[in-house]
């Protein structure tokens, strides 16, 4: 059970944590006394868990996640809960209930999101290691836009018991860390088989960093640079891409064509499973207790209507819409059938290469409110959706900057070899130090 917990402002410096946690841990282990910040949809036993939703504000959970249990075990601290976009929709932070989290390098820009707390936190040295959660690019994002590392590990090889669902067939919990020696670390911690959660793969993340990559072939596919990429970003991530070429490995161009439809395939399928994910927050066994003069329904819509934020409510309906039927074909199956392209164009692709690289994000961090309309906001996303939509491990580490603005250069690998996508950016990384 924590010590204490303090909560805060909105107008608190960068607002990256909605709580911290007064609890020093004794126990020895890898991380042992090191302050660990945790995104605020990672349920902790004893610390208000409220996913930056105003329908779990009060939840306490019972019990930790597997992670969590896993990082006490090896003796880190809880430093806190970090904020977030409501339930994970987001790319900026700014859908927070509680009010947005600021960029450390630039606090007149957005952290990225939705881990976008847990980005700032780092990017602004309050704590070395956070957990963060991918569904479309959440990890990556606020990474690339805060000048972080941070890692989406290959689907099923870190628990999701006890994450807070958004969208379950795409999301892992996963590392972000100033670095990638400390994003391994936490990588090794928290991955491993898990009885608790029936997706999860026994496969142990033992791995030592090597940044040996003569003779790894890199594909860039020409769809990574494509409409909607800022050419200096474009132009920063190719000399990122040029200094791997220089310790040896072998670039080679290739095609994603479906790169077309990830963008919606990915938005119909998440929208989809989080409105049968969300269904249970029926202001019942979460949250506030109904009025009793009014019928459940009533009380449903209400605590419904003024729990969840308009992009969490906008989610819901466009998901009921797809999944409903006469329109389920139309929609939610024809984006199955896209994801299935995407996971072919990733196997024909690893069949010739190693990796593939590209830019994580298609621009530096916006302006607060740049992105005023859903539809820009989403295609933002175009580059860290596939990830997800396939299952494989991707990375984004600091590659330069835009105008003092760091850009993030993700590294995408074959399913289960977040080893090599953690290589790949140990070796970066190590030419850049130079
Ligand atoms: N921006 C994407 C979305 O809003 C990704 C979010 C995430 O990975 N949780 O769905």
């Amino acid at each position: 059970m924590p010590g204490f917990t303090v909560s805060f402002h909105p107008e608190d410096r960068f607002f990256a944590f909605l709580r911290t946690v007064g609890e020093i841990s004794c126990r020895e282990g890898r991380l042992s006394g090191i302050p660990v910040a945790v995104k605020d949809n990672i349920s902790t036993a004893g610390i208000e868990t409220t996913c930056a939703s105003r329908i779990l504000e009060g939840y306490i959970p019972p019990y930790d996640a597997t992670v969590v249990e896993r990082l006490k075990n090896e003796g880190a601290a809880i430093a806190g809960k970090t904020n977030m976009d409501e339930f994970g929709m987001g790319t900026t932070t700014e859908n927070s209930a509680f009010g947005p989290t600021r960029n450390p390098v630039d606090p007149s820009r957005v952290p990225g999101g939705s881990s976008g707390g847990s980005a700032a936190a780092i990017a602004a040295g309050l704590v070395p290691l956070a957990l963060g959660t991918d569904t479309g690019g959440s990890i990556r994002c606020p990474a690339a836009f805060c000048g972080i590392v941070g890692l989406k590990p290959t689907y099923g090889r870190v628990s999701r018991y006890g994450l807070i669902a958004y969208a379950n067939s795409l999301e892992q919990i996963g590392p972000m860390a100033a670095n990638v020696t400390d994003a391994n670390l936490l990588m090794g911690v928290i991955a491993g088989h898990d009885p608790r959660d029936s997706t999860s793969l026994d496969f142990p993340y033992l791995h030592t960093p090597d940044p040996e990559i003569r003779g790894m072939r890199i594909g860039v596919p020409e769809e990574f640079f494509g409409e909607g990429v800022d050419p200096r970003v474009a132009s920063v991530v190719w000399e990122g891409i040029s200094l791997l070429e220089r310790k040896g490995a072998e670039i080679v161009t290739c095609r994603m064509p479906s790169m077309a439809y990830a963008l919606a395939a990915y938005y119909v399928t998440c929208t989809s499973e989080a409105s049968s994910n969300l269904a249970r927050f029926d202001g019942v066994r979460y949250g506030p207790p109904a009025d009793t003069k009014k019928t459940w329904h009533e009380s449903f819509q209400e605590r419904r209507r003024d729990g969840f934020g308009e992009e969490v409510r906008r989610r819901i309906m466009l998901g009921t819409f797809t999944l409903s039927s006469g329109y389920y074909g139309k929609y939610y199956a024809k984006a199955q059938a896209a994801r299935n392209q995407v996971r072919a164009d990733f196997e024909r692709l690893f069949r010739e290469v190693d990796v593939l690289a590209g830019p994580t994000m298609p621009t530096v961090a916006f302006k607060f409110g740049e992105k005023s309309d859903p539809l820009s906001m989403y295609l933002s996303d175009i580059l860290t959706v596939p990830a997800n939509l396939a299952g494989v491990p991707a990375i984004s580490v600091p590659c330069g900057r835009v105008e003092g603005l760091p850009v993030g250069l993700q590294i995408m690998g074959r399913w289960m070899e977040d080893e090599r996508v953690v290589d790949v950016g140990y070796a970066f990384e190590q030419g850049v130090s130079r």
